[in-house]
């Protein structure tokens, strides 16, 4: 073999193979496109060239079939036209980190960035218990830092834990006692009879995404504290499993999904009645549900409704989700609220008098993300401007806040702002049209009725030109979820709320 490439005889050194390498994956990057691209083959790394063969390294076993059905012609393809004496390639899996097989005969080659050995997943990943990693990652980390891991796929589609939310920090009271005992209990031992799935349900900012993350931590960090390996977790909304399931449609990937989804030992969905009315998505959810209770795995599920209440649910479903443990979260009461304001402060370490706390808990009843913004917004003025917390101080800055829980806003007004604002004429507001530039001021004005108004989402969808209860459930959840994902947006709402309200 003239041209063989390997240790004993390098015609190709290792910084130009790597080069070779590089140029082999832009193409087929090229040829596949960036999505096909990002969800199969970018964590393939060259391991070596052996004699007539290149190792190619994947991290699961299931990608490297994948990889080696669907794109291992045209790989080695590639590999030929470069290096022509290469007439193989050897797909691998990668082997564990710690594992002691001796590597590759030939001295491994810098491919792709992260060269570092990938992981099976990264909450299997035991070291994932003191620096949160993978779907645990804080919110907020750097893109680079986030590329440098070695990409799991299901990583792309489950959403990061925040790092605040524990049970810890979890404030207990009467409202959500109740609640939260069954949380704490499924993470303790997941997928008991009785509490499988666990249905946590109520109004808005109540605290169920804080529990079901707090669920999610405590049974990551068991694993470790029990000195087995973490069971695996995925978080996600139930939006997000819609987009994901979609995307895999459409990508003809479905298949991957559904593994990596089953491949799960807890799977938490929330908000599911962002499902509402979406078949297929359903369907794919129901069955995703069964295969993972029928193998003994723990599901939790989040909405704003019990499961009989949540209407444009497929009623198989509805009776699947019923038949675990269901618990709400109710309305917060005075005292909730003012326990769960000297948590705040305690832990922001900053002095507020009880007087103002107990003025915040009169005012702010709606619900804990009011209460805790205007805690926050105290705190943060007080620590600008080097002043203690007072009660009129906090009068003055929350003049705003305190106004809109004091007056009434009418949906007409609301929606004569909006169309205003948006720059829209009045009547389509109840038009029936969707055109998108109309339908998202309509989505922004139904969210302020919901949150400034006491009017029902019926009544709300009556003003909209007779619309249904749930499309305003859906706008409310829509714009909200918009407004956490796009600071610009939720300015706009900001300024056209606080419009509303002086
Ligand atoms: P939901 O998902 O029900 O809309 P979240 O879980 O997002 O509500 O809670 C909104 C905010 O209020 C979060 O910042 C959360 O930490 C806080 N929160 C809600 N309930 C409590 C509680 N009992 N103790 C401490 N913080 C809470
Ligand atoms: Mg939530």
């Amino acid at each position: 073999m003239e041209n063989a490439v390997g240790p004993s005889s390098p015609s190709s050194p290792p910084a130009q193979l790597a080069e070779v390498w590089a140029r082999i994956r832009g193409r087929l990057r090229e040829e596949v496109g960036e999505v096909e691209y990002r969800t199969w083959l970018r964590q393939m790394t060259l391991s070596a060239i052996q004699g007539e063969e290149a190792i190619v390294l994947l991290p699961t076993r299931f990608l490297r079939d994948w990889v080696r059905g669907h794109y291992g012609d045209r790989l080695r393809a590639l590999w030929q036209a470069e290096i022509p004496a290469i007439r193989r390639i050897d797909f691998r899996v990668t082997p564990e980190p710690r594992a002691t097989e001796p590597a590759p005969a030939a001295a491994p080659v810098a491919a792709d960035p992260p060269r570092q050995a990938p992981r099976p997943a990264p909450l299997r990943a035991p070291e994932a218990a003191e620096a949160p990693a993978g779907l645990a990652e804080p919110l907020g980390r750097s893109a680079p830092a986030a590329e440098a891991r070695p990409a799991d796929p299901r990583s792309d589609w489950t959403a990061p834990l925040d790092p605040r939310f524990t049970f810890d920090t979890f404030v207990v009271g009467k409202p959500n006692e109740f609640a939260y005992a069954c949380a704490r209990r499924v993470a303790e031992k997941p997928a008991s009879p009785g509490f499988n799935p666990l249905f946590l349900y109520g109004g808005v900012g109540l605290g169920k995404t804080h529990l079901m993350h707090a669920a999610a931590w405590a049974i990551r960090e068991s694993g470790a504290a029990e000195g087995r390996p973490p069971l695996s977790v995925a978080y996600m909304s139930a939006e997000k499993f819609m987009y994901r399931f979609i995307a895999a449609l459409r990508s003809q990937s479905t298949m991957e999904f559904k593994e990596s989804l089953r491949s799960v030992d807890v799977l938490l969905i929330d908000d599911l009645q962002f499902l509402i009315g979406k078949d297929n998505t359903q369907e794919e959810f129901f069955h995703t549900f069964n295969a993972l209770v029928d193998a003994g795995k723990q599901i939790i599920v989040s909405a704003d409704k019990s499961p009989s209440d949540l209407s444009g649910i497929e009623d198989r479903l509805r009776t699947r989700l019923g038949c675990g443990m269901v618990a709400d979260l109710h309305a917060t009461t005075y005292e909730l609220r003012i326990s769960i304001l000297q948590a705040k402060a305690q832990s922001q370490g900053v002095p507020v008098p009880p007087k103002v706390m107990e003025f915040l808990a009169h005012k702010i009843t709606s619900n804990v993300r009011e209460l805790e913004g205007a805690l926050n917004r105290l705190i943060a003025h007080a620590n600008l401007f080097g002043r203690p917390v007072t009660l009129e101080g906090a009068q003055e800055v929350l003049h705003d806040i305190l106004r809109a829980h004091d007056r009434r806003v009418t949906i007409e007004e609301i929606q004569k702002r909006v169309a205003e604002h948006y720059n829209i004429r009045l009547t389509d507001m109840s038009s029936p049209r969707r055109a998108r530039n109309v339908a998202r001021p309509r989505q922004v004005a139904m969210y302020l009725a919901k949150q400034l108004t006491s009017r029902s989402l019926p009544e709300i969808g009556r003003r909209f030109g007779g619309r249904d209860h749930t499309t305003v459930m859906h706008a409310v959840s829509r714009v909200a979820e918009l407004m956490q994902a796009d600071s610009a947006f939720a300015e706009d709402v900001e300024l056209l709320r606080r419009m509303l309200e002086t």
